[in-house]
């Protein structure tokens, strides 16, 4: 449970991945105030215990804010908003923490906007899709102000196993765009070689077994076995939000002139994912866009593999 003299806490952005984490704040016993746009995503954490905010506002006097929400423009418009944004309002929140993955520009606007009205802004981006979020094995890479990161880091250890501070400013949305173009080079790249394993008569069930269990292997490759192996595309990260990623760090290399190839390759083929019907399925459907490439039609190997994300 927390403890007394916990900040009151609010949380904006109830999507895939905001709902678990909101949850776990919850779980733990805070007193957690929630808002979302579309606004039957709150139900299930009012009947937990959550407070239902009828509009973002009402979350202004709360002491710490979370926000989770698609792109940087969303971000701007739940923080920025003149009529409705909770940093345009009468009160304030005495930090606002946001984990949404959004640009440097956006994140130090509304840093600059927070600092304005003497609110803290953390950037706090996470790792993870929504069931590692509810697992417990979300990783936060946090930066910012490193007092008001003191102060809120017991909340922020309760979103995931792991939380690295990273210093000062947008230090933490770089990291993370690095992280997300390094999940999309490695998705697509097992995506080839199982279609490799498809060509050559190996089951992909085989390879993902030895990869998990080899140095190669990571929590990563295994929760996306089930997947890959029995070609399960419900969304836990779409291609759509991975491309937004893809760009925003393709615009970093180009403003350091960083030759970033396999990279750009490996955007392009995001988009073809999106392109062939897949916007609002799984990003592992590089898997599909690579089969198609190759002329093979996968099917699924209805084989009883482990995601590895056992609840805690
Ligand atoms: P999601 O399931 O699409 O949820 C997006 C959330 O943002 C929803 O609550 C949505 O409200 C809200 N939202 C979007 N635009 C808004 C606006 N203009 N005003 C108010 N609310 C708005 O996305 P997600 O997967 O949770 O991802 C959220 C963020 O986390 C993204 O930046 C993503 O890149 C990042 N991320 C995702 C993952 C993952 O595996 N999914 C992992 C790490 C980081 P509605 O419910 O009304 O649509």
């Amino acid at each position: 449970m927390a403890e007394q003299n916990n900040p009151t806490v609010g949380w904006i952005g109830l999507g895939n991945m905001g709902a678990p984490l909101a949850g776990r704040l919850v779980r733990a016993g805070y007193d957690v105030a929630v808002w979302n746009r579309t606004a039957a995503k709150a139900q299930p954490l009012a009947e937990r215990g959550a407070v239902v905010a009828p509009t973002i506002r009402d979350l202004s006097s709360r002491g710490v804010v979370f926000s989770m929400v698609s792109t940087s423009a969303d971000l701007e418009q739940v923080m920025l908003d003149p009529d409705g944004g909770l940093l345009t309002g009468d009160t304030a929140p005495d930090v606002v923490v946001d984990c949404s993955t959004v640009s440097v520009e956006t994140s130090g606007r509304v840093r600059d906007a927070a600092a304005a009205r003497g609110v803290r802004f953390l950037a706090a981006p996470v790792s993870g899709n929504g069931k590692v979020a509810a697992a417990g094995k979300l990783s936060v890479v946090c930066s910012g102000d490193a007092d008001a990161f003191a102060e809120v880091r017991p909340l922020i250890e309760r979103l995931g196993r792991s939380v690295t501070y990273v210093g000062d400013g947008e230090t933490a949305r770089l990291v993370k765009i690095y992280h997300n173009l390094l999940l999309g080079i490695y998705t697509e790249a097992l995506a080839e070689i199982l279609v490799l394993a498809e060509k050559s008569g190996v089951s992909r069930r085989a390879v993902m077994d030895f990869i998990n269990g080899s140095v190669m292997g990571s929590v990563f490759s295994q929760y996306k076995t089930p997947s890959l192996v029995n070609l399960d595309f419900h969304p836990t990260f779409t291609p759509v939000l991975l491309r937004k990623d893809f760009d925003l760090g393709l615009a970093e290399a180009r403003r350091t002139e960083t030759p970033m190839p396999i990279t750009t390759l490996t955007r392009d083929l995001v988009e073809s994912s999106i392109g062939r019907g897949f916007a609002k399925d799984d990003f592992a459907t590089l898997l599909l866009v690579a089969a198609a490439n190759a002329g093979v039609t996968l099917e699924s190997e209805e084989a009883d593999v482990s995601d590895g994300l056992d609840p805690e």
